[in-house]
């Protein structure tokens, strides 16, 4: 069977065809490989949509050595975390210091003995996963699994720059359970904890499209994020919110408003433009939410602010009740 997808990937470059195959035979069976004999080739790759997850790099190289290939990924984001291995004939301890100053992860000097750079490749693969690991974990909540406040910053302001560029409809949904301290106080705070797993769970399964983001946004608040969604159909996913939790029926005997646990949600729409920031978007959202809870909670309110780019002229065209800003609970 054909596991090359599953497969970690290597670049390797050096003006060498030799080399290159006497390195790329050492490793070919653990890794999937690249190859570029210039260091304009390994730039290319390194930019492309499948750049690799580690860089075998020579240094004496005509045109562009390795030093310069090194300081151009840096400069870049998208390729600044590759990890490089410098693979060189220069064995001087200056040249190996200044390879690692500059930023290579490893330096091995030509000729190599394979069993060490296999050695040493796998040092840095099992490195690159430990931080992937790392990285899933900083961005989940630790109780609901789902994604965090910290996620939902990041991803919130990708797609808001997004949709400003190309002057597409962004919404965002906040939604809050309603009288979940007297749910709390009535079952005890673990059941409570088992109720913001239940309905974390329910709420992503309910979102189907691929940019679509339900995260914990705090407390017993979630937020979600739908890139490409207008006014009509973000009201639309908060009813479906609404009444897909409530018809799990979740017992909320001291909640005045239903025998079961129920939520409010506050939705709003935008197509951004540079006269506002996303925090606009937040407090519009936020202010539906409020609204909702005053006009009595379970029940969902939307704001379309998509159609008056014109005259909205800031964040103060959106009057707001101050809690965008607000630490969650
Ligand atoms: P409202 O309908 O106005 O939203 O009323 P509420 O009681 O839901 O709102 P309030 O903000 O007064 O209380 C929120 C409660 O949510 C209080 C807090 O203890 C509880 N809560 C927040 N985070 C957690 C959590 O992680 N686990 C549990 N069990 N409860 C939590
Ligand atoms: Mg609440
Ligand atoms: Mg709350």
């Amino acid at each position: 069977m054909d596991n090359s997808l599953d497969k970690r990937t290597i670049l390797i470059v050096d003006d060498m065809p030799i080399n290159i195959q006497v390195l790329a035979g050492s490793l070919k069976s653990e890794y999937q490989i690249k190859i570029a004999t210039s260091g304009g080739t390994a730039l290319k790759i390194a930019r492309s949509e499948q750049p690799p997850d580690l860089i075998l790099l020579d240094i004496m190289m005509p045109e562009m050595d390795g030093y310069e290939v090194l300081r151009q990924l840096k400069e870049r984001a998208s390729t600044q975390n590759i990890p490089v291995i410098f693979v060189s004939a220069k064995g001087e301890v200056e040249d190996e210091t200044r390879g690692l100053g500059m930023g290579a992860v490893d330096y091995i000097t030509k000729p190599f003995h394979q069993p060490i750079v296999q050695a040493r490749v796998k040092t840095q693969m099992n490195l690159i996963q430990k931080t992937e690991i790392l990285e899933q974990l900083v961005s989940l909540d630790g109780l609901t699994s789902i994604p965090n406040r910290r996620r939902f910053d990041d991803v919130f302001e990708k797609e808001w720059r997004r949709a400003r560029r190309v002057s597409h409809p962004l919404s965002l949904i906040m939604i809050d359970i309603d009288y979940f301290k007297a749910f709390n106080d009535k079952y005890g705070h673990a059941v409570g904890d088992d109720c913001l797993k239940f309905v974390a769970m329910r709420l992503t399964t309910l979102v189907n499209r691929g940019g679509d983001l339900v995260a914990r946004y705090g407390g017993e608040e979630f937020a979600v994020v739908l890139p490409e969604t207008n006014a009509d159909n973000a009201n639309l996913m908060s009813e479906r919110f609404r009444e897909s939790i409530e018809s799990l029926k979740i017992p909320h005997l001291t909640s005045p408003v239903a025998d079961h646990v129920t939520l409010s949600a506050g939705s709003a729409t935008i197509i951004p433009t540079s006269n506002e920031n996303h925090l606009t978007l937040i407090r519009a959202a936020d202010k539906m939410l409020y609204e909702a809870k005053s006009a009595g909670r379970n029940q969902c309110k939307f704001i379309d602010l998509s159609d008056d780019a014109e005259t909205r002229d800031g964040d103060e065209s959106v009057e707001l009740h101050g809690r965008a800003n607000a630490d969650p609970s």
